[in-house]
């Protein structure tokens, strides 16, 4: 743009929760990035957790790390895959974060006495976050509100974003609400009635939404649009269906040929002829996520497995890999627990691969590490992540360093083997919050390792989040048994990734690349799983696959 003047759209949601808000949001993100506008974006989540790290996985689904740390809410993921920038910890900040600086503002007396109420002073604090991304030379910051409009805690931030337009001018504002459109098969009718219903509730908190993007599993007819232009007196444009789509990666083609970005554009002044659009990489990508067809079954061997959400990037990592060579990921959720009894009858065979993917506490541990075994003993790939490499550390030290009661710490205090371990400097976890390793660390690769030539350099970084290390007390023993060590910290000291010569894929690394992946841009270890998977379940000797030639 000619002189800056930093944009903001924010996004909110009504009638239920689910609706897809972020991948809505982040598929404007990429609409907008692909107009050549510089684009950041933010969750801001109502709840009281200060962050979603202490939440179980249960509950709230994965829990995305930043390059610097931040430990976040699962939607950062879908926005840095969508609109392809590293985000950081002040892109999610929740109603506890809020809270918690206002309340330290007060201790420290910054109020000069003042009754601390939530109107001012937590709506300006939530205000001041808003800015700050916008003084970050982007053109526009995208803004989703957590949560559903009607809810009680969502208030403040629902006043924020109002004054917000008053503070900033209002051609610098937008607000997208999205609805759910439902289809009453008894009367055979799309429903307008919840869209309404959750129009009047924004607009009694005082907002007018600018848009409103009606999630619906058809599309919405011409005479419905109308009907939901003059009842939420907003213009037809204004009124955008969006469809279920096949493919998350559709979402932005879809909301670009309702017009979304186009007619945003105009309520920011934001003139589109002096940015048009290119969406040929993103075309590009669509068709190839069309194109991956060639089966290939893929275990996860979880504890959560009943809420699929709590791998999130591993799965979109899979798929990722999988549009690179054409494949189609079937993903097979196995309960780690369940291992030992799936092994009495072969239930692992008719996998072409496997991720043990990251995890905390005890359960399914033994699992866990008999899938290791299993895949290494029937050269079938496996990727473990981060406890993923804990515990195949432990079956190699087990099976073939002779040390039968290896375990970590983690899981057995009194084990004579603790070949993971927490570190001197990392004794202390009563504080359960932020006292792991996080974020991004270098690690050097050993030259011409599996893992060099997956990644095509020595030099890498990954996210980390997590406590225990491989102890260092019994890396040379664990060598000896023929484990490869195949990437360290630069210090030397801990270790990164593992992998077994004469395997054709299995590879562990203390760290989550699955936060890494986008989906033009499969993450290499992802990529070669995928690749070697694919040669087994061809009938290719997956010996042979040249690890670093693909792609
Ligand atoms: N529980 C293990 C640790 O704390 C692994 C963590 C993880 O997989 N993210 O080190």
């Amino acid at each position: 743009m000619s002189e800056r003047q930093t944009k903001y759209v924010f996004f909110t949601g009504g009638v239920a929760s689910s609706l897809g808000k972020g991948l809505t949001a982040s598929s404007l993100g990429r609409l907008l990035k692909c107009r050549g506008l510089k684009v950041t974006m933010c969750k801001l989540d109502p709840y009281i957790n200060v962050d979603p790290g202490t939440m179980n996985p249960f509950e709230h689904g994965e829990v995305f790390v930043t390059e610097d740390g931040g430990e976040t809410d699962l939607d950062l993921g879908h926005y840095e895959r969508f609109i392809d920038e590293n985000l950081h910890k002040g892109s999610n900040a929740t109603t506890g974060r809020i809270y918690s600086s206002v309340i330290a503002k007060e201790r420290r007396g910054d109020y000069l006495g003042k009754t601390v109420q939530v109107i001012p002073h937590i709506t300006d604090e939530i205000k001041n976050h808003i800015h700050k991304l916008g003084q970050t030379g982007v053109d526009v910051v995208i803004v989703e509100i957590g949560g559903t409009v009607g809810d009680i805690e969502i208030l403040p931030f629902i006043e924020a974003i109002r004054q917000f337009r008053r503070d900033v001018g209002r051609a610098n504002v937008a607000y997208v609400h999205l609805t759910l459109v439902p289809y009453l098969r008894p009367s055979g009718e799309q429903k307008t009635k919840p869209t309404q219903h959750s129009v009047t509730d924004l607009r009694s908190q005082g907002i007018q939404p600018d848009v409103i993007v009606c999630r619906s599993d058809r599309m919405i007819s011409e005479d419905l649009k109308r009907k939901i232009s003059l009842l939420c007196d907003v213009p037809m444009q204004a009124v955008v269906s969006c469809v279920d789509a096949d493919n998350i990666y559709q979402i932005p083609l879809v909301l670009h040929e309702e017009g979304l970005d186009t007619y945003l554009l105009d309520i920011l002044e934001i003139n589109a002829n002096d940015h048009p659009i290119d969406l040929s990489r993103w075309e590009h990508l669509v068709a190839q996520v069309a194109a991956a067809v060639r089966p290939v079954r893929i275990g996860i061997i979880g504890k959560y497995v009943d809420l699929p959400d709590a791998y999130l990037s591993v799965v979109e990592s899979l798929r990722h890999a999988g549009f690179h060579h054409g494949a189609k990921v079937e993903i097979e959720w196995v309960q780690a627990a369940t291992v030992p009894d799936l092994l009495e009858r072969d239930g692992l065979r008719s996998f072409d691969g496997l991720v043990i993917p990251g995890g905390f506490g005890e359960r399914g541990v033994e699992g866990k590490i008999a899938a290791a075994r299993f895949a290494r003993e029937h050269d079938l790939p496996l990727l473990g992540l981060c406890l993923g490499l804990q515990v195949m550390i432990i079956e190699v030290a087990r099976s073939l360093a002779g040390m039968d009661d290896a375990n970590s710490r983690e899981f057995a205090a009194t084990t004579r083997h603790p070949v993971v371990d927490l570190m001197d400097e990392q004794v202390d976890v009563s504080d359960k919050g932020g006292t792991m390793r996080l974020g991004s660390y270098d690690a050097r690769l050993l030259p011409d390792s599996q893992v060099a030539r997956a990644y095509g350099d020595v030099v890498v970084s990954e996210r980390h989040r997590h406590r225990y290390e491989v102890n260092p007390r019994f890396r040379e023993r664990l060598e000896e048994a023929g484990l490869v060590c195949s990437g360290v910290s630069p210090d030397g000291r801990l270790v990164e990734f593992i992998e077994l010569p004469g395997h054709p894929f299995w590879v562990g690394t203390q760290a989550h690349p699955e936060f890494k992946s986008r989906p033009d841009q499969p993450h290499p270890l992802f990529r070669e799983l995928v690749g070697a998977a694919l040669s087994r379940a061809e009938g290719r000797d997956p010996h042979l696959i040249d690890i670093g030639a693909v792609g």
